[in-house]
């Protein structure tokens, strides 16, 4: 039985970064779906499984890296907000955290240090700011 199950994984794709994502997204929709019957989650799941197996199943590995490259991308645009929350959450005690009134650049001050003198990095707007 283990004999056949390797013989008809061999040379399948299996899973990647893609594959995980799906794999939670057809979860949770079938979470969803459970709890607040709102009717069409199952059928999003159902594709979404769908997607996963013949994602996994695949033998075209070249088409199946590509996707999940387009997706790693996608992905890490979206979480680029979010990047550095959990570095400055450790920091908050020992820095104060600020945007650059010019550009928008995320600038940072030692607390603590009463008024200083602020350059910006960035764009090399100069201005004061209490610590
Ligand atoms: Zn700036």
């Amino acid at each position: 039985m283990r004999d056949r199950i390797l013989r008809f994984m061999a040379g399948r794709y299996g899973t990647d970064q893609l594959n995980r994502f799906l794999s939670v997204a057809a979860l949770a929709a079938l979470l969803l779906n459970l709890f607040l019957r709102v009717g069409l989650l199952w059928l999003l799941a159902l594709v979404l499984l769908g997607l996963l197996y013949y994602r996994t199943l695949s033998r075209d590995h070249a088409k199946r890296r590509a996707e999940n490259a387009r997706y790693l991308q996608v992905r890490a645009r979206v979480l680029a907000p979010f990047a550095n929350l959990r570095d400055r959450w450790r920091m908050r005690k020992d820095y104060v955290f600020f945007r650059c009134p010019a550009c928008r650049a995320m600038l940072r001050l030692p607390r603590g240090k009463g008024k200083l003198r602020v350059t910006c990095r960035k764009c090399g707007n100069a201005f004061e700011r209490k610590s």
